[in-house]
């Protein structure tokens, strides 16, 4: 069976970081039944090109549903490395019980005010926050957006639902002292537009902080199409740290905290704090 069947009219994405269309370029080797991955020609960044719609995927491929996709074909191609990463995944969160990055971070960079998460999911994050800071969150999920409204009301935050461009583009100029894409930037086909929009609602001084996966990871390479980095058609932009520093940095923000370990080789992902006005 067709993954994209049901989808509806796929869409076409030229490279979402330069515009280049790669169409007639070939399909990377991680591409996966219908869904292509493009390597642009004109400026290496790696993109799907053909994601669903939103509309439809509002409806079907919302976030919760399309975690579990991934769990489903891993389980079903590769089952011993799934059982294997599974198993390693849950002692490793055993033995170093690390503190949670985003709070540590937010703690850090963020000054006190309005705090935006997108992509906020059921508001989890957002209720970890400490009580100097306002909450609000965007979900494209409608059942998430209700969750998260419901549990968010206690502490007076908002939900916008909405796709995260529209959401951001809603909030007024120079409003916020944070903005968070925790495993966000990566869902999103229109992540320059995103990021000028987190740069506007950012007050000078506020910061935004990104998590994506790390395209450059070593894990990658040597997992290559089982990689946990390639989701389809959830992940459609795979950043390395070279991509991500030129697209902030084109979105207008200075880059202050993306140290060695905040994008190690041996971790799938990447932790980059940007703020505004240097
Ligand atoms: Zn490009």
């Amino acid at each position: 069976m067709s993954a994209a069947e049901n989808l509806g009219e796929l869409l076409h994405r030229n490279c979402p970081n330069c515009e280049t269309d790669n169409s007639s370029r070939p399909a990377l080797g991680y591409s996966w039944q219908d869904w292509k991955l493009r390597k642009c020609g004109a400026c290496g960044f790696v993109y799907l090109e053909n994601p669903p719609d939103y509309a439809d995927f509002k409806v079907a491929f919302a976030w919760e549903k399309n975690h579990g996709d991934r769990k489903v074909r891993m389980r079903k191609e590769y089952p011993l490395a799934y059982a294997i990463s599974r198993a390693w995944r849950k002692f490793y969160r055993w033995a170093v019980r690390k503190p949670d990055k985003l709070v540590k971070r937010i703690n850090k960079w963020v000054p006190p005010g309005l705090v935006i998460d997108v992509g906020c999911g059921n508001a989890d994050r957002l209720l970890s926050l400490p009580t100097h800071y306002e909450t609000s969150g965007i979900e494209i999920s409608k059942a998430l957006a209700e969750e998260a409204q419901g549990l968010l009301a206690a502490r007076g935050g908002s939900i916008i639902n909405l796709p995260a461009v529209e959401g951001l583009a809603s909030y007024e100029a120079a409003t916020a002292s944070g903005v968070l894409m925790r495993s966000f930037l990566e869902h999103e086909h229109k992540p320059v537009e995103l990021l000028s929009h987190a740069a506007r609602v950012l007050k000078s001084g506020g910061v935004a902080i990104i998590k994506v996966p790390n395209f450059s990871s070593i894990n990658r390479r040597v997992m290559g199409s089982r990689w946990c980095g390639f989701r389809f058609p959830g992940h459609v932009n795979h950043f390395t740290p070279a991509s991500l520093r030129a697209m902030v940095a084109d979105a207008g923000f200075s880059t202050v905290g993306f140290g060695f370990f905040d994008r190690f080789p041996l971790s799938d992902n990447m932790w980059m704090v940007v703020r505004k006005g240097g």
